[in-house]
């Protein structure tokens, strides 16, 4: 049991007899010389807040002063009490884990009596206490921004409809997640502030010693997490890792192979609209049309006649496993160089729950805010032959100054999944995925490939029902289920109106959402379906929707 003391000036002597009473450590003031609460309410509440004290004291004169600056620490819970009652009530219901103390109105053998009951008691475990606790804990949703309350109330207008939409609807929308306050304490981090060209130990400003530190991190984490030779964590997005290894591995005009953007592929891999398009020359291939995946035979076949210098695998809007080995033995024979991208599966790659491109690919490029469950960024790994060019086409090639506090969200990302606070995660996103799909497909929908063996699922809804994307995903907004329109292979609609509708469950499955809650979410999107026109059906789902979301909060 470790316990930490401070106190201003006012307090000296009362903490000195705490600090034997209790056998604590003492953090100081040492004399009663003039000085000021919040130097030694920062060092007790850093203590515990970062776990290296169980509890902490904090003495002033009211004690007030030293509650306000320590419960600004998370994981402090800092409460002023006067009475051993109020210590013991305060330990059981609001967990408290530092003790405050008003030296001018305290005699020191009853504070001392008060402090061996705060610490003796046990927190209450009782489900109301939990809940109100936990809800305390969730407040940091809010408060974490709430600095632009007053300093910029129409952005924390924004923040504040997207804290309630996160908490209020059903989102299974493919490409998203939520990040740790972790992650997101790190991305808001003063780490910001820093110009750092160039990467660790080789910038181009001073000054980069603490961001040298968080890139370091960020490299090495990727790196083990992952089983990579070499990983550049500075991509500001998955399209800008793209770009960047095209930049090292191609010139303009290189013939490169990608899937279809209509049938799972994405922007960045070719599109007409996109850099991509423009500089290269693109052959796209499909899935076949009677089993609606990747027919390897036919890919080799194409990639022999079309010999082009890179083959991309990877998608955006792919259901099943993708055999990167075989890739490999394709690539092989065409003799061209292998990418995969794999923006949407790399949190299921990072947590073994589908096949890693790594052992076979000559770069892989990975978004970290899909799976992943990280900040809105990109990385690439690559063999070690690559690792220079690969650094050369980010920086200086396509980037100026990395994004360090992004990169610093990286890190903590990669350390959530290496520490196992992730331990399966990946696995129940693809158990919820097969559970939602079979509640879909036994209500008579067409799932394309007829079913999934990932993180996503396409529904053909003008097949089952014969209405379009956009409608179908408009109505089932409506209902409080986030999903969107998508095109399925040999789409007969426009990507306007589409045919499919996609859907995910990595964000479901990050608030803790499990199968049984995927029967139920299924039932309500077939319930929705079925007649997207019923006011009734979209009033009684959103309730219950609401319900749901309100019992497994966001992160
Ligand atoms: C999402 C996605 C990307 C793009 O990521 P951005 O961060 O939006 O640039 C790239 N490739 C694939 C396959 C994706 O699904």
């Amino acid at each position: 049991m470790k316990i930490i003391i401070g106190s201003d000036h006012g307090g000296v002597d009362l903490k000195a007899a705490l600090v034997a009473a209790l056998g604590a450590v003492d953090a100081g003031c040492a004399t009663k010389a003039s000085c000021d609460y919040p130097d030694y309410a920062v060092k007790v509440a850093l203590a515990v807040s970062k776990g290296e004290a169980d509890f902490g004291i904090l003495i002033c004169r009211s004690g007030i002063g030293m509650s306000m600056c320590a419960n600004r620490f998370a994981n402090v819970r800092a409460a002023v009490c006067a009475t051993v009652e109020a210590a013991v009530t305060t330990r059981q219901h609001n967990g408290a884990n530092v003790l405050c103390m008003g030296a001018d109105a305290l005699s020191i053998g009853y504070a001392v009596e008060m402090a061996k009951a705060f610490i003796a008691t046990p927190v209450d475990m009782d489900a109301r206490h939990a809940r109100r606790r936990a809800k305390l804990e969730r407040a940091g949703r809010l408060s974490d921004a709430s600095v632009l309350a007053q300093a910029d109330a129409e952005v924390f207008a924004a923040v504040e409809a997207q804290t309630r939409q996160e908490d209020g609807a059903i989102n299974l929308i493919a490409s998203e997640n939520y990040v740790s306050r972790a992650c997101r304490a790190a991305a808001g981090s003063v780490l910001m502030n820093k110009y750092a060209e160039g990467y660790p130990g080789n910038r181009w400003y001073s000054g980069c010693g603490p961001v040298d530190q968080v890139e370091r991190l960020a490299i090495e984490r990727a790196k083990t997490l992952f089983g990579a030779d070499h990983a550049n964590v500075q991509p500001n997005g998955g399209s800008a890792a793209n770009m960047a290894v095209y930049a090292a591995a191609l010139k303009a005009g290189d013939t490169i192979m990608s899937m279809a953007l209509d049938q799972g592929g994405h922007l960045s891999h070719g599109a007409k609209v996109n850099f991509s398009g423009k500089f290269l020359n693109v052959v796209p291939y499909g899935v076949s049309r009677e089993t609606e995946t990747i027919d390897y035979d036919a890919l080799e076949a194409q990639a022999l006649e079309v010999k082009p210098k890179l083959l991309v695998a990877g998608a955006s809007a792919y259901p099943r496993i993708i055999d990167f080995k075989r890739i490999r033995e394709i690539c092989d024979k065409a003799g061209c160089l292998m990418m995969v991208d794999m923006a949407h599966i790399g949190g299921l790659v990072a947590g073994g729950a589908h096949p890693s491109p790594v052992p076979y690919a000559d770069f892989v490029t990975a978004t970290t805010h899909k799976t992943l469950c990280g900040p809105r960024g990109g990385i690439i790994l690559c063999k070690a032959e690559y690792a220079k060019a690969v650094d050369m086409a980010v920086f200086p090639g396509l980037q100026g100054g990395p994004l360090e506090n992004m990169i610093a969200a990286k890190a903590v990302c990669f350390r959530e999944w290496l520490q196992g606070g992730r331990q399966g995660y990946a696995r129940r996103v693809v158990d919820n995925c097969r559970a939602l799909c079979k509640t879909v497909q036994d209500r008579g929908y067409r799932i394309v490939s007829g079913g999934t063996d990932n993180h996503l699922f396409l529904v053909d809804v003008k097949a089952s029902r014969g209405i379009c994307g956009k409608d179908a995903a408009a109505a089932l907004d409506a209902a409080g289920i986030v999903a969107n329109k998508n095109t399925i292979p040999y789409d007969t609609e426009g990507p306007f109106k589409a045919s499919g509708v996609r859907i995910g469950t990595a964000s479901v499955t990050t608030r803790g959402m499990g199968t049984g809650e995927m029967i139920k979410i299924g039932t309500w999107i077939a319930d929705i379906l079925d007649d997207i026109a019923s006011e009734p059906t979209r009033a009684r789902v959103r309730a219950e929707a609401a319900e749901l979301c309100a019992r497994f909060p966001v992160p």
